[in-house]
């Protein structure tokens, strides 16, 4: 498994592809395996004819693949939803009666998808504080909570201590939850070892395609449906399956493997870049360095040249890096996440996101930190 090229996904042979955190390319087992589910014409599985049948048989072995890669066991539930927003939002707004506690870098759709959350902060490297989740969980002691903390950060690629978050959880009497969606394919995701009662993830940032993710949460739980309808995925997600995208969310993860032996080789560019960038320029912040990181993320501040400026310049160059939130890309507004963490507006407003992948190549990194030195000469803070 692990000696197999991934991907044979081409951009262009100049063009860089520098923004992994926002989606990854499909990989080619799951093209083939969507292929493999289209000319078959597999339909609904709900329906109790063979074909049925044969779709029922794709979403169990899906199902299966999810337990074994995450390490989810018997007592815990699998359901696909349309992506991990959706998966989110089933914890958010599904568990009713529950107070929730959450951490103040959340993606958008666990921060905004319930009212009066409390909010748990970060430190400058961004990782939450667990005294002060300790304090507040003590506050609640006796009512009905959901920790949520993600397991790597979408933004920084810092890595939480969601053990100890679901330990403490736990010993005040809470659920825990974490959003895996940009941990797995870059680093060692294991559900039982994390201790977590709801895990989420997506298939688009581990190969797959967008619009298929995952719910895997203890069967003790009770969770109301947010999507009603024909009483699939045990009630929980109305409207018929997506087979499709699950069986391609399913080759992806047998990936995984693949992935996670690339991740050395990765963080060997994704530090050289940063070596580069800081022997380069004065004033420069790479945000979360200090911490515990996705081996394929750099949240990078230039100062004084805003990250829309920096984005074109990239782009006009061929050249794909983010804008902090890919999710929020469009509207420019500094990143909740570098506020959390005690960075400046114009340090928030000035930042970009390179997330690099198993398609990245030396001459790339090369062609990044040229092109970023270029831009700060041209709009860079005047010595
Ligand atoms: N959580 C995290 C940490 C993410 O990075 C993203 C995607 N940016 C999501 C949730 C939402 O995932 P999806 O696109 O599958 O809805």
């Amino acid at each position: 498994m692990t000696d197999k090229p991934s991907s044979s996904f081409s951009l262009g042979s100049d063009y860089v592809y520098a923004d992994y955190n926002a989606t990854s390319p499909i990989i080619d087992s799951v093209k083939k395996s969507i292929l493999e589910v289209l000319s078959k014409q597999i339909l609904n599985p709900s329906s109790l004819h063979r074909k049925g049948q044969e779709a029922r048989k794709i979403l169990q072995d899906a199902r299966d693949n999810v337990r074994g890669i995450i390490g989810a066991l018997d007592d815990k539930e699998v359901v696909f939803t349309s992506g991990a927003t959706e998966a989110n939002n089933l914890v958010m707004k599904g568990m009713v009666g529950y107070r929730y506690v959450i951490s103040a870098i959340e993606h958008p759709s666990i921060l905004n998808s319930t009212c009066n959350p409390h909010i748990i902060p970060v430190n400058q490297e961004g990782v939450v504080d667990l005294l002060e989740l300790e304090k507040v969980l003590s506050k609640l002691e006796g009512d009905r909570v959901v920790v949520s903390a993600m397991m790597a950060n979408n933004e920084t690629g810092v890595i939480q201590p969601v053990k100890e978050v679901a330990e403490i959880a736990h010993k005040f009497g809470a659920i825990c939850h974490t959003d895996v969606a940009q941990s797995v394919g870059k680093t060692e995701v294991n559900m039982e070892d994390l201790g977590v009662d709801l895990l989420t993830l997506s298939a688009h940032k581990f190969g797959g395609i967008a619009g298929s993710g995952v719910l895997i949460f203890d069967k003790k739980l009770v969770i109301e449906p947010i999507v009603i309808g024909g009483g699939q995925e045990k009630g929980l997600r109305g409207g018929t399956e997506n087979i499709v995208a699950i069986a391609g969310l399913s080759a992806a993860l047998q990936d995984i493997p693949y992935l996670l032996s690339k991740m050395d080789e990765i963080k060997k560019l994704r530090d050289q870049l940063e070596c580069e960038l800081l022997n380069l320029a004065s004033g420069i912040k790479i945000f979360g360095q200090n911490s515990k990181r996705l081996p394929n993320t750099s949240l990078i501040y230039m100062p004084k040249v805003r990250s829309d400026v920096q984005l074109m310049h990239f782009d006009l160059n061929n050249i794909a890096v983010g804008n902090g939130s890919a999710c929020s890309s469009g509207k420019v507004e500094p990143s909740h996440v570098l506020l959390a963490m005690g960075a400046t507006k114009e340090q928030a407003e000035c930042s970009i996101r390179i997330s690099i992948g198993q398609k990245t190549k030396p001459r790339d990194v090369e062609k990044i930190v040229d092109c970023w030195y270029n831009i700060y000469k041209m709009y860079g803070p005047r010595v």
